[in-house]
């Protein structure tokens, strides 16, 4: 299979130059190559995305896959892989989606360790409605709901995922895409949660391409599994500084996953489906 077998018929309506594009040309050869390696067969793949413009990945990918409503793509995405652990379940969400309305969903599926891969369209701005803030736009940022700008710092997704206990954590930038497929690979093949947040420039309401060509540089030299390391390089983030952003894998540890504690739960109470059917058979 080519990554080209992966695309559908249905026209893509993102706008030029959106950072959209890159993410699913990541995706697209990063599944077929998976899949030819034996590793992840497409049919075992599912797709949940959220609401936002980031949603329409769905219809642009020839794999099985869920719309969810805004903010809920990760809990959908959990009771798939609860239901059927063969599957390799990969959520796409806006920052909107995953920081403001499903906030809660994201941290307790990295304190569980959900075995789901999460990749954030972090534009860091509310695109289909036109340009409101999110959570991650940076103070400044002068928009449709705050025309004399905002005042407030963003949040650093990495470093709350991290405080939540993720076990994959890692930033790409939707104009570096081969480092893009690599991390996004990566996160697919992490047992555990994995959360890749992607700097994926909005062309239209909240360009930032020079801003991150200029700022962002690859990690390099760095040891994922060193926390002291990992947290000194997520702080290095946007807070109206000028500094440097890093891209890459930030921090990656093994851990008991959500499936794992659940069936251990489950073998503790026999007989537990019967018992379910017995209280469920009252009621349907
Ligand atoms: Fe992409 Fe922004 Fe256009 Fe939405 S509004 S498709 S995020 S460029």
């Amino acid at each position: 299979m080519k990554a080209q077998d992966l695309g559908t018929a249905a026209p893509n309506t993102w706008c030029p130059g959106c950072g959209n594009f890159a993410i699913l040309n990541a995706i697209k050869p990063v599944l077929a190559e998976l899949d030819g390696a034996g590793l992840v067969p497409k049919e075992n793949v599912v797709v949940v995305t959220g609401i936002g413009c980031h949603g329409k990945i769905a219809d642009y990918l020839q794999v099985n896959s869920f719309y969810a409503i805004h903010g809920r793509a990760i809990p959908v995405a959990t009771g798939i892989k609860l239901a059927d652990p063969d599957l390799t379940v990969i959520c796409f969400a806006g920052d909107g989606d995953a920081y403001a309305e499903g906030l809660d969903h994201l941290i307790f599926a990295a304190k569980r360790n959900v075995d789901v891969t999460t990749i954030v369209h972090d534009n860091r701005v509310y695109g289909l409605t036109t340009g409101q803030y999110t959570p991650t736009s940076p103070s400044g940022f002068a928009g449709r709901s705050t025309p004399e700008g905002l005042e407030v710092s963003p949040i650093n997704p990495l470093e709350m995922v991290f405080a939540s206990g993720g076990t994959f954590i890692a930033r790409g930038y939707s104009n570096r895409i081969d480092l893009l497929k690599e991390t996004i690979r990566e996160a697919i093949l992490h047992r555990g949660f994995s959360f890749v947040d992607v700097l994926q420039v909005c062309a239209t309401f909240f360009n930032m391409y020079d801003l991150y060509n200029r700022r962002t540089y690859a990690l390099e030299e760095h040891d994922p599994q060193d926390v002291v390391q990992a947290q000194a390089k997520m702080v290095e983030w946007d807070y109206n500084s000028d500094g440097p952003m890093p891209l890459g894998i930030f921090h990656r540890r093994a851990a008991p996953t959500f499936g794992d504690n659940f069936e251990k739960f489950n073998s503790k109470i026999p007989d537990l489906e019967g018992k379910v059917r017995r209280v469920l058979k009252g009621y349907i």
